[in-house]
């Protein structure tokens, strides 16, 4: 199975991302977790020049992202086929998407676009809380941890990402409606995207997905 999720920031991608790849044994390719990994966790160069991008609200040049998921799209674990989550993020990334998938002869199996009204993505952005650790995802209200700041999975500390303060969120939804939302456009031409209201519960969103995936 060949994903992708897309949607704006805080729509609920990457949770419901986790759930897709457990179902599906697939590979989770978050572009914007790898940044995260590199540099907290790895003191690389690229990671550094993410970060400053990252922390703006700002996209990563093309260039830098291709590179990583070219890298990551060379590891044998993807054989099995994988899921996309904030990428591509703009047509220059869709267009390189398409050529890296192309050379291995391997097409998509499916688009998931998850919509919401902006409020809601506002509302969902600022409560989200994070592991520092392992980069776990909860929410002040709708996904609590079972003792307050502290991770279920690892016990690190849940700290808010800087990108996720109100003014950079701002931001990101402003370059999401630029860059990212024709990326939509892009694969409702080769008529391979399905649209899923991302607004309700993670358990009843997930439902749709399955539905629409034919589970
Ligand atoms: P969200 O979907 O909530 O914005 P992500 O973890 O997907 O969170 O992305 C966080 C940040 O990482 C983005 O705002 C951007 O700076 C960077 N990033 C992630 N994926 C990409 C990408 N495909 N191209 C460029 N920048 C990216
Ligand atoms: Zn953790």
């Amino acid at each position: 199975m060949r994903i992708i999720i897309m949607g704006p920031p805080g729509v609920g991608k990457g949770t419901e991302a986790e759930l897709l790849v457990k179902h599906y044994q697939i590979p989770h390719i978050s572009t914007g977790n790898i940044f995260r990994e590199l540099f907290t966790h790895e003191d690389s160069e690229i990671g550094k020049i993410a970060k400053s991008y990252i922390d703006r609200g700002e996209l990563v040049p093309d260039d830098i992202t291709n590179q990583i998921v070219c890298q990551r799209l060379s590891e044998s674990d993807v054989q099995k086929g994988f899921l996309f989550d904030g990428y591509p993020r703009n047509i220059e990334q869709a267009k390189a998407l398409d050529r890296f998938l192309e050379e291995k002869n391997w097409k998509l199996d499916a688009v998931i676009n998850l919509t919401a009204k902006t409020d809601l993505i506002i509302r969902r952005l600022s409560g989200r809380r994070v592991c520092e650790h392992c980069g776990a995802v909860y929410h002040v209200e709708n996904k609590k941890p079972k003792i307050d700041g502290i991770c279920n999975q690892c016990g690190g500390k849940l700290i808010q990402r800087e990108d996720d303060l109100e003014k950079t969120v701002k931001r990101r939804l402003r370059i999401y409606t630029e860059q990212t939302k024709p990326v939509v456009g892009y694969y409702e031409q080769s008529g391979s995207i399905i649209h899923v209201d991302g607004g309700r519960s993670i358990n009843d969103t997930h439902h749709d997905i399955m539905k629409v995936l034919g589970e």
